[in-house]
């Protein structure tokens, strides 16, 4: 029996609805993206349940998206046989946002159209992009192994609510029917719609069908008057359909066959991103543990970086069926940037999600992929900056066009994700090195945050044992700390710290090739013999004759002091705050306590 029930959306959603259809406006033709993914994924899902349970097929084994329209009553629909949805689960998923930090993100919007549209974008507004074109949608699905009577079809204006129904629905799977808006007739073309999808879903695995059409000339009304006595011709449909786009997953794909446009799209559909990506690598890895790996590295971090249980952007694949794309199985959190895909032949597909985190060969995928990322980060540090100086034979050396295009793009990377990478420092012993070569700070040397270890080394001084930093939190403060006042005297450069993660980050990192990293805030800073012996015995015999105001001082002091020392760090200063040198430093000390420890 159907039973009409009028159900409200939830609040969150109400909320984005009115921005999708308000914001989104210049950007109108995602919505067939989105609805052509959401086609996929529900395929993609059938195909994992098949691998059970081959029942779930039906009489339909070929897995497909069809695209038509019906221009007298304004329709666009888009049609899969994926696995469908049972009444609850229309009701569920197209009526509340299961994302985790929806609220988050809608704290985020400020209000300006551009910015505000650009946000949606990352967050993926998914089926609700339907209502940017439609201002009303019907959604009629049954669910694979459900009874034909078992269908739903779900009915919403993009307002407060909508209804659910039960319909009878002998097809699997799910039809999306768009009343679209008036302003949005154009999407009643075949040609126009054909144009979009090879746009945004070509890389698509599954075939997109849309119905022929031929062109009919008009009747001929008036035979004595050739021109003037036809009604005007058109294009008819045929009843027969064609596949529209590649339908082959653009990674199984020879590189050679992928345009730099293709590759973007398809990090554009995975990611939500508007931007095209910096750079990405494509390969398959042969040995052990085969696969295909293609992932991405951002030009922009997304609003929610700094959320670490995100879910990440690499998805696994075997044989191109999806299998998951959960974060820390495939990449480490520190790389939760990276975006991309990977697909292996080797993995058995019919094993949980679980057992597979457990594999050898997932592992082996992992580290595989972690070394990827990190040799793209060296390739375009690398590439950085170009020394342009004529070499010692004078000529000047020749730069191809590839590394030109590199300029530039790790600073930009690296003020996008350097803290993230940082992390690394702690969570992935095993590359820590290759990491400690990717990190650049500022320096005393260069307000630009393009320093690094090896840089650092390759300048120091003379009989300089060790790599000096500061921690701060702002520029400005490292920069006129009292403690940098001898360093600067004798030329020394002295890294400036000031990212939230440094201090933490740099417990793990001793040394630098064989160079261990000292803070000038630490104990006594023992400049070695960069202190001449002069320096060194005006110390001792000041140490010596303030003996006494020392020990005023120390017991002026008592609760607030361990320790008050003569030093010869300062120059213009008259004193200065430093922590012993296994103690904690002020800065984490400061962090801390604004976390409430
Ligand atoms: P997302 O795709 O990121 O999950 P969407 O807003 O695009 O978010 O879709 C919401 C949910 O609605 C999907 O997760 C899925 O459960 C369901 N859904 C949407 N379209 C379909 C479809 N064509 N077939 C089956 N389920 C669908
Ligand atoms: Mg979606």
């Amino acid at each position: 029996m159907s039973t009409k029930q009028t159900l409200s959306f939830q609040a969150e959603v109400a909320q984005l609805l009115h921005l999708v259809t308000h914001s989104l406006y210049s950007n109108q033709e995602i919505f067939l993206r989105e609805l052509i993914s959401n086609a996929s994924d529900a395929c993609d899902k059938l195909r994992f349940e098949g691998l059970n349970n081959s029942a779930l097929f039906e009489d339909a084994p070929n897995l497909e998206v069809r695209v038509s329209f019906d221009k007298d009553a304004k329709t666009l629909t888009i049609a899969d046989n994926g696995i469908g949805m049972s009444q609850q689960e229309a009701i569920d998923h197209l009526g509340t946002i299961a994302k985790s930090g929806t609220k988050d993100f809608m704290g985020k919007l400020s209000g300006d159209q551009k910015q505000d549209a650009q946000l949606i974008g990352q967050f993926g507004v998914g089926f609700y992009s339907g209502f940017i074109v439609a201002d009303k949608i019907t959604v009629e699905s049954r669910r694979a192994g459900l009874a034909a009577d078992e269908g739903v079809r779900w009915i919403s204006g993009g307002t407060g609510d909508f209804e659910v129904e039960t319909i009878t629905r002998a097809a699997r799977g799910t039809s999306i029917i768009l009343h679209l808006r008036d302003d949005a007739e154009e999407y009643l073309n075949a040609w126009k719609l054909k144009q979009v999808i090879a746009k945004y879903s070509d890389h698509i695995s599954l075939p997109i069908l849309m119905e022929k059409e031929e062109w009919k000339d008009g009747e001929l009304i008036n035979p004595s008057d050739e021109n003037g006595g036809r009604q005007p011709g058109g294009m008819v449909k045929t009843g027969e359909w064609e596949t529209i786009n590649k339908a082959s997953a653009l990674w199984t794909r020879p590189k050679k066959d992928i345009t730099e446009e293709q590759y973007a799209e398809f990090y554009k559909a995975i990611s939500h991103d508007h931007e095209a990506p910096m750079t990405w690598a494509h390969n398959r890895v042969e040995g052990n543990t085969e696969y295909t790996q293609l992932l991405y590295i951002p030009a922009k971090a997304p609003f929610d970086l700094w959320n670490r249980d995100k879910k990440a952007g690499v998805k696994l694949y075997v044989k191109r069926v999806f299998i998951m794309d959960d974060a820390e199985a495939l990449m480490p959190t520190y790389l939760r940037f990276v975006k991309g895909v990977i697909d292996s032949a080797d993995l058995p597909l019919n094993v949980s999600r679980e057992l597979l985190q457990e594999s050898r060969d997932v592992r082996s995928i992992r580290e595989g992929s972690t070394k990827r990322v990190l040799s793209m980060l060296e390739d375009l540090a690398k590439h950085d900056k170009h020394d342009t100086t004529a070499g010692a034979d004078g000529v000047t050396d020749v730069v191809d066009a590839d590394d030109k295009a590199k300029e530039g793009k790790y600073t930009a990377f690296y003020s996008e994700f350097g803290a993230v990478l940082k992390e690394g420092l702690g969570e992935d012993f095993g590359n820590r090195e290759r990491l400690a070569k990717l990190l650049r700070f500022a320096s005393t040397t260069s307000d630009a945050v393009t320093v690094g270890f090896a840089d650092y080394k390759a300048r120091m001084k003379e009989g300089q044992e060790a790599i000096y930093y500061i921690t701060a939190d702002t520029l400005a403060a490292a920069k006129n700390s009292p403690q940098l006042e001898v360093f600067k005297k004798k030329g020394i450069e002295v890294l400036l710290m000031t990212d939230r993660v440094d201090e933490w980050a740099l417990n793990y990192l001793q040394e630098f090739d064989g160079t261990p990293l000292q803070s000038v805030a630490k104990g006594a800073v023992d400049l070695g013999t960069l202190q001449d012996e002069a320096e060194k015995k005006a110390a001792e015999e000041a140490a010596e004759a303030f003996k006494p105001v020392l020990a005023k001082l120390k017991e002026a002091l008592k609760d607030k002091a361990e320790d008050v020392r003569v030093t010869t760090r300062l120059v213009d200063s008259p004193a200065c705050l430093v922590v012993q040198d296994d103690g904690m430093s002020t800065q984490l000390a400061r962090m801390l306590k604004q976390a409430g420890q």
